[in-house]
């Protein structure tokens, strides 16, 4: 089964050179994925394909069943998640087109479901919610393709669907780099069932700080022109991921739980 899901966002729906192996609908404790995943290969490597918020855009961020994904991508046999998604920058210096690597999120959200453990308290270690060894892989694809990419960079999440104020936005731009409605609580979630999480965030647009609105068509533009890119780099990058030297399952045990077991 495979070892490596990968989580997509808007404007990654057709990977090239996808070899199709089956199609799965698992049932979980948290009800059905967004969408049915696709397994099959990618330069080889066997993956397990889902569309974050399904095919037809079914699911808004504070709305997609982030648990039963997660869960159901564990239930397949997946170590490994790696997140593709679009962001705006909060920084002058992540411009559109850019990747940007995640390494930290801050959490703006406010209505999801955040945990596995609702009959229990289980307090989940979080200081590092990404993993170093996947993000390097990619970090050192891109690199060996010549794209613009950030190895780190702090994620905030909001809330959504609508797209921030000025206001917000200048505060948002205090305390990261990027601004997005899905790494959380996916990445965290994907902690607690001891799954190591990437992050490969394609930067869109400017978010509004800058003066320019933020529209769906310019970022659904910029995605679409940078898509490409972001299969060009899971194809060169699968292949290069071996023997992981992190910690991430670790830290979800360390707390003295994890939710894998139950899966
Ligand atoms: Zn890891």
């Amino acid at each position: 089964m495979p070892k490596i899901a990968i989580v997509g966002g808007s404007g990654i729906y057709n990977p090239e050179g996808f070899e199709l192996i089956s199609e799965e609908f698992p049932d979980t404790p948290y009800g059905k994925p967004s969408d049915p995943i696709t397994v099959g290969r990618i330069s080889g490597v066997e993956v397990a394909f889902l569309f974050r918020h399904g095919k037809s855009h079914q699911h808004p961020p504070s709305s997609v069943p982030y648990r039963a994904n997660m869960y159901a991508l564990r239930k397949l046999g997946c170590e490994c998640v790696i997140s593709a998604c679009a962001v705006g920058s909060l920084q002058e210096g992540f411009r559109p087109g850019d990747l940007v690597i995640a390494d930290q999120f801050i959490d703006f959200t406010k209505c999801r479901e955040y945990t596995y453990f609702t009959d229990r308290t289980v307090h989940i270690s979080m200081p590092d919610p990404c993993c170093p060894y996947l993000s390097r892989v990619f970090a050192e694809t891109a690199e060996g393709l010549g794209m613009p990419y950030h190895l780190g960079g702090t994620y905030v999440c909001i809330e959504g669907p609508r797209f921030s104020t000025r206001a917000e936005s200048a505060m948002f731009r205090r305390f990261g780099d990027i601004v997005g409605m899905t790494m959380v609580p996916e990445c965290q979630l994907a902690r607690e069932l001891g799954m190591c999480y990437c992050s490969l965030a394609t930067v869109t647009d400017y978010d509004c700080w800058k003066g320019e609105d933020v529209t769906i068509e310019a970022v659904m533009r910029t995605m679409a022109e940078c898509l490409d890119r972001v299969l060009r780099l899971l194809e060169a990058g699968l292949p290069a991921i071996g023997a992981k030297d992190c910690r991430c399952a670790e830290s979800a045990e360390g707390c003295g739980a994890t939710a894998a077991g139950d899966v």
